[in-house]
This record gives structure tokens, sequence and C-alpha cells, in this order.
């Protein structure tokens, strides 16, 4: 009764975004009707989650949907990437009757309006559902398209009971070199043939990051549906107006806190890449760097070592190439050579980037008694789809999938912790 009817959300939905435009400048809105007026797409970018996207974060963008749980059915997509300081950073919401080939053709067709298609470097990453699949390729077909590993162990874990199985296929999944995803991908055979079957029918360039061409996308491990589940909970079951106020309030809590965080670190990096560049930096401390020639180092690391080029911001070991953050024998290099060793992380990880990422505050849409929106938009007669929850309880409890709520389904306590503690925030490398 508070939120109103789900009808007339529908109705106030133009005006809503009329004034979300009008508060937050940059923002991108569209709404896709059928002939009958009745509801079919939305799409929303705000302005400030554009403009940080384009400022200085990696092109790697995560897409998954979850279903909506009011009285008209739907789904919710979204599409985030991961900023500096390994946060999830989410830059475009869509809702749609389904996951479809029609709704995900939309969806992808108005964030490649917003984003551009001409991004060098595009990654997506995504679950093995045909029909983003399916709309990657057609929308983006230059991008590389990855999957989450998430899934595919799960589907691992489900298919094939075997003990160390599930841990093995991770490994392998996230290795770095070749050679090394290789070795356990024997391992993973001689368990049993057929789950290196299934998951060579899943082609390695999508899941195994050694034959990644060298981009680093780690937010494959994320499992960003569980966390939109989460995160949502309560959400979900609102009317579509009050679902998009319910983001953009979230949005703005987000860009607060995470600004108020970044103008608080005081190092070039970063805290959660100096983090990482300190844990390196400790374990490679008596490592033997002996130089080649001006930029080329062969590092000992009493294992297999690295061959480090500190100018093109490779290693062998093939983690410097991944992460875009020195690996040890870099670091080992560098300090050789009394090279500031923050300088050869890249510009995505500067606590300048970051800062960047959340300059532009998230502005509220007022009360709706004083919204001003031109005559047009405010008797724009939008009717709810056709289709409907039918009658009877709803069920509120998600069902989990086989294995779901173990390992990586931690991610989901990380997010449901939010807001009381932002800096649980931070996604898990690890899955
Ligand atoms: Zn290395």
């Amino acid at each position: 009764m508070i939120r109103g009817r789900a009808e007339k959300s529908f109705q106030l939905l133009s005006s809503y975004l009329y004034m979300l435009k009008l508060k937050n400048p940059g923002t991108i809105v569209e709404i896709e009707n059928d002939s009958e007026s009745r509801f079919k797409y939305l799409f929303m970018e705000i302005g400030s989650c554009l403009a940080g996207f384009r400022s200085q974060m990696q092109p790697v963008i995560a897409v998954d949907a979850c279903f909506l749980k009011g009285k008209y059915f739907g789904s919710l997509f979204v599409a985030t990437c991961k900023d500096g300081n390994n946060n999830v950073y989410p830059i475009a919401w869509g809702v749609g009757d389904s996951e479809n080939d029609a709704s995900w053709e939309w969806f992808f067709t108005n964030l490649r309006s917003a984003i551009g298609h001409e991004i060098p470097d595009l990654v997506f990453v995504s679950d093995r559902h045909k029909s983003n699949s399916k709309a990657v390729l057609t929308v983006f077909p230059n991008a590389l398209h990855v999957h989450y590993i998430y899934h595919i162990g799960q589907n691992v874990k489900g298919k094939f009971k075997h003990e160390n199985v599930h841990a093995l296929f991770y490994k392998a999944a996230k290795a770095y070199p070749e050679s090394e995803f290789h070795e356990l991908f024997n391992d993973l055979e001689r368990y049993d043939p057929a789950v290196s079957t299934y998951l060579r029918e899943a082609s390695f360039s999508r899941w195994v990051r050694a034959y990644s061409d060298g981009k680093r996308f780690d937010i494959m491990t994320t499992n960003i549906a569980e966390c939109l589940n989460t995160t949502l909970a309560d959400a979900r079951k609102f009317s579509i107006q009050c679902l998009m106020e319910y983001i953009r309030n979230m949005l703005q809590q987000w860009f607060y806190e995470r600004r108020g965080h970044a103008s608080k670190m005081a190092r070039h990096l970063t805290s959660w890449a100096e983090g990482q560049i300190a844990k390196r930096f400790a374990l490679s401390q008596y490592w033997l760097s002996e130089p080649i020639d001006m930029y080329r180092f062969n590092v000992k690391d009493g294992n297999s070592g690295g061959i480090v080029d500190l100018k093109a911001k490779t290693c062998t070991c093939r983690v410097f190439d991944f992460d875009k953050l020195s690996c040890g024998h870099a670091l080992a290099a560098a300090r050789s050579r009394n090279i500031d060793l923050y300088t050869l992380s890249s510009a995505y990880y500067q606590t300048e980037a970051l800062l960047c990422a959340y300059v532009d505050p998230i502005m509220p849409v007022g009360s709706q008694a004083d919204w001003i929106v031109p005559n047009e938009r405010a008797s724009v007669n939008l009717l709810p789809p056709a289709t409907r929850r039918p009658c009877g309880r709803r069920k509120t409890c998600r069902i989990p999938s086989a294995g779901e709520g173990e390992e990586e389904g931690k991610m989901w306590s990380l997010w449901s912790n939010w807001p009381q503690s932002p800096n649980l925030l931070k996604s898990n490398k690890s899955g």
C-alpha cells in the first residue's frame, strides 16, 4: 500500500525516468512497449556510473539476470565491472519479460548505444545461457566472451561426484601458465575422462585463464547473479518504479561510501592493489634478479622462476601479463634497478582512477509532489505486461541449485552484510 499499486507503477515510470535523467546528467533510459502500450523492456544507465566506466575502468563486463518476484513476472538484467579496489561496480540495469533471445539482444543493443562498440579489449563474462551468448555475438561481435568459472564449477560438482574433481577444476581454470593448466587438466582426466570431455566441450578459451589471450578477467570467478539475488532480495518483490528507485538509492550510498573510502587512500595505488603488491613483495624479498639486457631479467625464485620484461610488462609466469599488477619476479627486477615498484602496475589500480570512478554523486529524484514533468511525458499511458503472477502464495525462498551455498557461494553473505559492513563488499578473488 505504501509503495502504491503495481499498475500505477508502470504509469509512473516515464515521469520517474524523466526526473532521473534531469537530476543525473548523462543518464540513459529506454522503455519499449508493444502495440497495445503494454510494457516490454526497460534500460537504465545512470550518468555517474557511465562516466565512471568511461574514466579509467577495465572494460571487463559481467552480465547476469535474476527473476523478479512482483505481481508481474519479469527478469532484472545487470551489467557490472570491477573498480580498481576490487569492488563490483554496476554500470547498467534492465528489465524484460524473461531471459530470452529478444530481451538479451535488446539489453545489449542499448548497452552498446550507451558505452559504444569501439572499446578495445572489451570482454564479456556471463553464465552459459544460450540467449546471452547469442546476443553478445550479435551485438558485440569483436568482444571476447568468456563464462563464469563458478557456473561451470557448479555443473562439474553436480554431474561428477569424484572427490577432488571440483577443487582440481578451480585450480586448472585459474592457472596462469598453460603448462600448469595442462598438468592439472591431465590430473582431472585421470580421475574421470567424462569430466575432461565435458570441459573440452565448454571450450578452453571460455573458461581457462591461461587461454584468455592475456586479458584479465578474474571477475569470471565472481558469482554476480547470487550477489544480485541477495542484495536485492526484498526489492525484487517491488513494483517496477520502486525497484528502479531502490537501485538508484543503493548506488547513491555505494558511491558516497566508496568515494569517502578512496579519498582516504594516501598511496599511489588503491588499498586492495597495495595489499596485493605488499604480499608479492614480501614473497620475493630474497629472489635473485639477473639482468639479460636493459629491460629483461631472469629472476630465480627457487622454483621455475620467471623472465621479466619491464618495458613490455610481461613475465613468463604470466601473472604480470594477466593481472596488470607486478608479479614477484617483476618486483625483484624493479628492486634491482631502483625502479619505483608502483609505476609498473596498470592505471586501473591507481587511487586517482578509483576517485574518478566515484567522482559524480548520484542524485535523488526528490519527492513526487515536486516533480515538474512535461505533459507529453506525464501523460504516457504505459500498461503492465499481459503476463502476471498466478493466484496463490508466492514462493519467497530461492531453491539453490546443486552444490550452491558452499565455497564460492559464500559471496552471498558478503553482499548481504551491506551496508553494515561496506568493507566486506570487496569481491573475493578466489571466488
Ligand atoms: Zn612473474
